[in-house]
């Protein structure tokens, strides 16, 4: 029961708590062999399971609702406290950002109001709807919350083309006229309910005006957003932590922005100096908002990033660090400020995580057989949702017949052994046909393309397999001389 309670409302300690289960899979998959290996790897790591408040709140009503009020609170003291804190925290950035965003804007409204905006940001406590009664002034209404649609909005150039477009309804176009007359009469002036009455008016904004209002709405939102994200429980706790690890790389801005994705999961690797010697801290980033059906596959599928991760080089700030077939590298000590989500591919990252896909099924196949469901939902069935399987029809095959040498190479990071055994042009032929299949954006030349592409793999699987025969050909000649070389000695 208190199972149940911790998984969700503190999925990072239940994570935490169950990691061994998933070690203890993946050495059964991988061999006894590599134990010490994936313990290694997989007890020093930084996780961190996060959801939304939504989802938190969700799901703490649903456990007081099966379990008693009592029992939940008794168990999740803290729990209800981040709930606080983090609706203090909004209040408290929302009043800030407000002052902030009526401040910039000021410039642009009628100079009679510039006071009572000065004031609205002089006071401590501001209302949430602020208003003049006599003039019928509402600052809220005109100029919007930060998070909400203001009257301004019905005024943008968009607004005007669905004005003049034959295909809107009357319905909607009536919509943005009453919107936009009922922005004159709160700012004091009406003159009844035909709109041509307004449109010459002096007070009529502009273009240029209504795109800088939104301008600075824009900033201001990514401003607060920004800044909550940062502060918002779990992020405080993680950067907290981030900092007693001693991690040196820093990831805060970018869990933020992870944090601002929808049910995004990753690792991210960071380094720590450990009496002089650098070693390699992995962070884990996993969503549990919504319940999910994958969540065992999504974490196994991340947790095989780690394994596969190996920290090659520190020289300077310049950290360099091999993840699967890919190297990546990062630099101590930068901030940074504009994390782009989506990144230029690196040259094995697509056929990379097909690989990391297909691997992460298996092992969870065998998970599954072991302890069932752990984070999923019970009796759960893998479907393949995984945005990387796409193509993953082009390295089914190869995966399949070259396993062994796939993970061996992944495991040690020598691709070496990989290429003895398939060819290293024929590798490279297949990671671009991978490459090429991703770059056809559009559904028709995806279809046109897809005949052409099967083709080229069973080529590209054909050579890999002559080439394994001749490689092992080869070596069976070479045992069969030195055999004979020792029988006549
Ligand atoms: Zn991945």
């Amino acid at each position: 029961m208190n199972d149940r309670i911790i998984r969700d409302l503190d999925p990072t300690q239940y994570l935490n708590d169950k990691l061994n289960l998933y070690i203890e899979a993946f050495i059964s998959y991988y061999g006894e062999e590599y134990r010490e290996f994936i313990e290694n790897k997989l007890n020093n790591i930084f996780i961190i399971a996060y959801q939304h408040d939504i989802d938190f709140t969700y799901k703490l009503r649903l456990l007081e609702e099966q379990l008693g009020q009592d029992v939940v609170k008794d168990k999740s003291k803290e729990y209800y406290e981040s709930i606080e804190y983090n609706s203090t925290l909004r209040v408290k950035l929302l009043n800030k950002y407000r002052k902030e965003y009526a401040n910039r804007v000021k410039y642009l409204l009628p100079k009679k109001y510039h006071e009572i905006v000065e004031q609205y940001i002089k006071s401590d406590n501001p209302p949430f709807i602020f208003g003049i009664k006599n003039n019928c002034f509402e600052f809220e209404e005109v100029l919007g919350d930060i998070k909400t649609t203001t009257l301004y909005d019905y005024f943008t150039d968009e607004m005007d083309e669905k004005l003049n477009n034959s295909e809107v309804s009357d319905v909607e176009k009536q919509t943005i006229i009453k919107k936009r007359m009922k922005y004159f009469k709160t700012i004091g002036i009406d003159m009844g309910d035909d709109y041509s009455n307004y449109t010459k008016l002096e007070e009529y904004p502009s273009p240029e005006m209504i795109r800088e209002i939104r301008k600075i709405k824009k900033q201001i939102q990514d401003l607060y957003n920004l800044e909550l994200n940062s502060k918002i429980y779990p992020n405080c706790l993680f950067n907290k932590k981030e900092k007693e690890m001693g991690l040196l790389l820093d990831s805060s801005e970018e869990f933020s922005l992870i944090r601002l994705k929808e049910e995004y999961n990753c690792v991210h690797p960071n380094i720590r100096n450990n009496k002089g010697k650098m070693e390699l801290i992995p962070e884990m980033f996993i969503y549990t908002g919504i319940d999910s059906l994958q969540r065992d596959n999504i974490i196994i599928h991340e947790l095989n990033h780690i394994i596969e991760m190996a920290l090659m080089d520190v020289s300077g700030n310049m950290v360099t660090i091999r993840s699967g077939w890919d190297i990546t590298q990062d630099i101590i000590g930068e901030k940074k400020e504009h994390i782009e989500l989506e990144h230029n591919a690196r040259k094995y990252e697509r056929l990379n995580e097909i690989i990391n896909e297909l691997l992460a099924i298996d092992i969870h196949k065998k998970f599954k057989s072991m302890y069932g469901s752990v984070f999923s939902s019970q009796n759960s069935e893998y479907n393949l949702s995984c945005c990387y399987l796409e193509q993953e029809y082009i390295a089914k095959d190869f995966f399949e017949t070259y396993k062994k040498k796939i993970i061996e190479s992944r495991l040690t990071g020598n691709m070496q052994v990989l290429f003895d055994a398939i060819g290293e042009e024929n590798f490279e032929a297949l990671n671009n046909l991978v490459n090429e299949e991703y770059q056809a954006t559009d559904d028709f030349t995806k279809t046109t393309l897809h005949d052409d592409i099967r083709k080229r793999r069973d080529s590209i699987l054909k050579k890999m397999n002559l080439h394994t025969m001749m490689h092992t050909s080869a070596n069976n000649t070479n045992q069969i001389m030195q055999e004979r070389t020792i029988n006549r000695s």
